[in-house]
């Protein structure tokens, strides 16, 4: 255990770190919320309350990322991982091909996974590993791609391996682009316009896990076919206005909260500021350490959201994380086949939060380096 007296920064990658204003909150309404007398987690989903809630989370998405009005909102269930295959099952009826891009870890399983339930041809446009291990995206350019696809999927952040599309892939010449946002959604300035699909799961930058968010273009609804059972499909959640089935309310409570917060902060724009001096203080810190701290990723690749990093020794980096842990710097251990250290510094993560890491690195490298 920590002493309760020391100040805590969680850098989990998901389920992540949230405001903490968001969390008082949902304490003080834990119990009744807006008197009620029932708790969020025990009212009915067709509850005024609850109604109100969904609605409002959902025009307040729309405002922080500008959603045009020929865009649904969905809070799904099954995490990222269940559209992997939803999208292929609504969007790819009467396709040959869909084109697939592989950046990394959740790339690599979308596409292992996108041609379980139907004929299509999963096409691969572009491998990152077999580019470059990894280390780089493959430029749009680089992109083998037919117009006559369904879409072409690909993830503008890959949270295990740390890359991210800096340069937003522009939808020039392509199909209907579908993207896993699920750990960078919000975190800067999209244009909603230049996708077909957007998903995210909502546990690396909004909320608890449970509820994942899908934006998708009006128009592309007409694709699926009647034999797509209804829980799989779009259209039938949209009918119902998000109420086919019990949504995950506590969760989509959360997020509505988090929203709230988020525009409280400036929205997006302002985040995006916040965002991109973190990112860039924790980079520096790597590059300035002479070597003691390295990052494989190509500078303009390197996510804003997931800072991986390694000191000279698999040894070394056990001890990084234990006594960073023993500080109050929680969750810094790097995912299960990647080792080192991974650092997700999501929106809810304070500048401060990201100098007490910095400040713990070059201590470290003095006792160690
Ligand atoms: C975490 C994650 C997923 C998987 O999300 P689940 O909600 O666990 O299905 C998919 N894609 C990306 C980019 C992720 O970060």
């Amino acid at each position: 255990m920590i002493p309760s007296t020391v100040q805590h920064y969680n850098f989990s990658a998901g389920p992540a770190i949230l405001p903490h204003s968001v969390l008082a909150t949902a304490q003080s309404e834990m119990f009744d919320y807006n008197g009620s007398g029932c708790s969020i987690m025990t009212m009915s989903h067709r509850s005024d309350a609850f109604m109100q809630i969904l609605y409002q989370a959902e025009q307040d998405l729309r405002q922080l990322l500008n959603i045009p009005s020929n865009y649904k909102i969905l809070f799904m269930q099954g995490g990222a991982s269940a559209q992997f295959n939803m999208v292929v099952m609504n969007l790819a009826n009467g396709f040959k091909r869909i084109d697939s891009v592989v950046t990394g870890n959740w790339s690599r399983i979308a596409h292992s996974q996108m041609g379980k339930l139907s004929d299509v041809e999963v096409h691969l446009a572009a491998h990152g590993g077999d580019l470059y291990n990894y280390t780089d995206v493959p430029p749009v350019s680089e992109w083998d791609v037919s117009a006559d696809s369904a879409f072409v999927h690909y993830c503008i952040n890959e949270t295990v391996h740390g890359l991210q599309y800096r340069d937003i892939p522009k939808p020039d010449g392509l199909p209907p682009i579908v993207c896993d946002m699920s750990s960078e959604i919000l975190s800067r300035q999209i244009n909603v316009a230049d996708y077909g699909v957007i998903y995210a799961g909502a546990q690396k930058n909004i909320g608890p896990s449970g509820a994942t968010i899908v934006i998708i273009r009006e128009d592309l609804l007409e694709r699926c076919s009647e034999r797509v059972p209804d829980i799989w499909n779009y259209q039938s959640h949209i009918t119902r206005q998000g109420m086919y089935n019990t949504p995950a309310t506590y969760p989509i409570y959360i997020s509505g909260l988090v929203f709230r917060w988020l525009l409280a902060q400036g929205g997006v724009a302002a985040i995006e500021g916040i965002n991109r001096l973190k990112a860039d203080k924790l980079y520096s810190a790597i590059d300035q350490s002479g070597g003691f701290y390295t990052n494989p990723v190509k500078a303009h690749a390197r996510s804003q959201m997931n800072v991986i990093f390694y000191t000279p020794s698999a040894q070394l980096d056990q001890q990084f994380v234990l006594q960073a842990n023993a500080q109050g710097l929680c969750m810094l251990n790097g995912y299960k086949t990647m080792g080192g250290m991974r650092a997700s510094i999501y929106n809810a993560m304070p500048l401060q939060g990201v100098e007490a890491l910095t400040d713990f690195m070059q201590d470290f490298q003095r006792r160690y380096g």
